[in-house]
């Protein structure tokens, strides 16, 4: 008996692709065969629990090259497949995956986007991206009957009556003739087909055999320029338990750090690494490393983050990118799932709920291991911090601080007073009565922050002070607004609030009494200022720069930095009234009103120089300075 079928139109169009196929990676019809053969192992197996007698004594797979005739078969003692199985299975289109990547196919063809087919897993007829023609013996362990199913990937396939002697399927692939571009030889080759399985197929729990060639043990006699002998043994070449499906307490971090190394290509251990193995609604294991060192190139464009994505001990996906958040994406390691479809696709992916969940309970899992390591291990902490800190200040940031809650607690900051940098709650709870507000000043460190003249009263009182260096530090505190019911503000932005109410009055009546002078330097300084105040923040020096709450100077620097210099904080110009200077104006004032345009300018200037702003005319700002001198020694 021999019966010649048509393909099914949709089938047809799915061939054609395979066979005209320019995908780069046609290496993957080998992880789809063994992927079905594991399968159909799988299927055996589960009806040998129910009937002894239908299971095999020992299940494998067998990948075995034949350069001569140029076939490269697979081979299993699976399930195999019945008549109708083979017109089903092979002959149509059944499976939700290919269909899924059918309906796709025209948009992604559109768009040039040929590389979708390895996230697809196109099953069976990804064999024909290799093969010009493809046999398929298999026997069925419901019906016993032999059969050969043929096939060029063109209209037609034909199913004939055959002999086979176990039950499973046999898949012979009769490779394309070899091209400019594409060397489908290499297939054949005992290296290319350990590498592929190894890659692909690790972790499949079934052994995958080849052939493979060992060097005779030279005989005693045997010359030295004679040739040495060699022959083939049969090797599994997959390691089957992968190390994440292993119980957590057989593990040992040795064996963690080194599959870390050597699967993440690193050379150091890894900071952090952890295990996670969860069972119920979602079963799936995750292991996740943080290196030592950050890539080099994590702050690049091109860095691209995300973990491995397999299920079932198949290897699907090297970058899944849903599985982790952004500010997360120095974060290496993998997840098996048994909850998501092999034939997943990437469009799916990004809408698969499972997924979402998973990657929410391994964010949760990655923070809630980092606020440990706070607790227990404050120097490693530490040194994580000083690496990836910025990151989680990032993510603190982000949307709105839409995740301010789970992160605030994982910031750790330097401080005027502390050696070590402290979280949020550690400086709330050595807050001296009296205390009220969580004070915070930028600059480039703690010496310069310290110096700042800004900075005298918060000391004078014995307050601590955040001492922010980062970009995105005074961002991440505005999103925060708050800690602990306690507000946070900086030391040079509005009212510090921290004079009493007798100095609040002198200093207001005198600033009435003196409103001319203020106003003179004000119109002098020709909006440069929004305004000049006599200084509730100021102790020893005698003028500084300040702004509203809200946006800062610093946010405008770092604005700036970023190509957006229009974003400008209002200033204000703050004179000590106790200070020298302040009387020395005054008087120069009443001596001569004129005068009073080039002073305004030098302690514009002043106050620029302190914020480490550029003063806006070097030239004019050395010559009034000289001029006083001059002034001042001829005097
Ligand atoms: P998928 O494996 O994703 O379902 P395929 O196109 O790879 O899609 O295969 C279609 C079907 O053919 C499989 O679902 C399975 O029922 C059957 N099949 C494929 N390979 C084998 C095999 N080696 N042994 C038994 N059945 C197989």
């Amino acid at each position: 008996m021999k019966e010649t079928m048509e393909f099914k139109t949709e089938t047809k169009r799915l061939l054609d692709l395979m066979i005209n196929s320019i995908y780069t990676h046609k290496e993957i019809f080998l992880r789809e065969l063994i992927s079905n053969a594991s399968d159909a192992i799988d299927k055996r197996h589960y009806l040998s629990l129910t009937d002894e007698k239908l299971g095999a004594s020992e299940y494998k797979i067998l990948v075995e090259a034949d350069k001569a005739t140029r076939t490269l078969s697979i081979i299993d003692n699976g399930i195999g497949m019945t008549k109708e199985q083979l017109v089903n299975n092979l002959g149509t289109i059944a499976r939700s995956g290919s269909k899924e990547f059918m309906d796709n196919l025209t948009d992604a063809q559109n768009k040039g986007e040929i590389d979708i087919i390895g996230q697809f897993g196109v099953g069976f007829y990804s064999a024909f991206m290799v093969a010009k023609e493809v046999e398929v013996y298999t026997k069925s362990i419901e019906t016993g009957e032999p059969l050969k199913f043929t096939s060029e990937g063109l209209d037609s396939y034909t199913i004939e009556s055959t002999e086979k002697e176990d039950y499973g399927t046999k898949i012979v692939l009769h490779l394309r003739e070899n091209t400019e571009d594409v060397n489908y030889d290499n297939y054949l080759d005992e290296y290319t087909i350990k590498d592929l399985v190894r890659k692909y197929s690790d972790y499949v729990r079934y052994p995958i055999q080849t052939w493979v060639t060992k060097y005779d043990k030279k005989d005693e006699n045997a010359k030295d320029d004679e040739e040495e002998k060699t022959h083939l043994e049969l090797e599994t070449i997959n390691s089957m338990i992968p190390l994440w499906k292993k119980n957590k307490s057989e593990v040992t971090d040795e064996e963690l750090n080194n599959f870390y190394k050597q699967k993440f290509m690193d050379y150091q251990d890894p900071l952090l690494s952890i295990f996670v193995n969860v069972e119920g609604m979602l079963t799936y294991n995750s292991l996740l490393f943080i290196p030592k060192r950050p890539p080099f190139d994590l702050y690049s464009e091109k860095y691209e983050k995300g973990l491995q994505l397999y299920t079932k001990g198949v290897f699907i996906l090297d970058k899944c990118k849903e599985l982790i958040p952004d500010y997360l994406r120095f974060v290496k390691g993998l997840v098996d799932s048994a909850d998501l479809s092999l034939n997943i696709s990437r469009e799916m992916l990004q809408e698969d709920r499972s997924l979402k969940k998973i990657a929410n309970n391994l964010e949760k899992k990655i923070l809630s291991e980092l606020g440990k390591m706070l607790k227990n291990d404050r120097e490693k902490y530490e040194e994580f911090f000083k690496e990836y800190g910025v990151n989680l200040k990032y993510g603190l940031y982000e949307d709105y601080g839409a995740k301010k809650d789970q992160l605030k607690d994982l910031i750790i900051l330097n401080t005027l007073n502390s050696e070590n940098p402290m979280t949020f709650s550690e400086y709330v709870a050595q807050m001296p009565e009296g205390q009220k507000e969580i004070y915070y000043a930028s600059g480039k460190d703690k010496t310069a922050v310290s110096n700042l003249p800004q900075m005298d009263l918060v000391k004078k009182q014995g307050y601590n002070v955040f001492v922010l260096t980062d970009d995105v530090d005074e961002f991440m505190i505005q999103v925060l607004a708050e800690y602990d019911g306690k507000k946070f503000k900086s030391i040079n932005q509005g009212d510090l609030n921290l004079l009493s109410d007798d100095e609040n009055k002198a200093i207001d009546s005198l600033k009435e009494e003196k409103k001319d002078l203020l106003a003179a330097i004000k119109e002098s300084l020709n909006g440069k200022v929004e305004d000049v105040v006599l200084s509730k923040r100021l102790v020893d020096g005698a003028v500084c720069l300040s702004c509203e709450d809200g946006f800062s100077f610093e946010m405008e620097r770092v604005l700036a930095h970023q190509n957006n210099p229009y974003a400008k904080a209002k200033k204000i110009l703050e004179i000590n009234p106790n200070h020298e200077v302040f009387k020395a104006i005054e008087k120069a004032y009443d001596s001569n009103k004129d005068n009073i345009s080039k002073y305004a300018n030098i302690l514009y200037n002043e106050g620029l120089l302190l914020e480490g702003m550029p003063i806006d005319n070097p030239v004019e700002f050395t010559k009034d300075i000289s001029e006083l001198l001059v002034n001042s020694i001829e005097k």
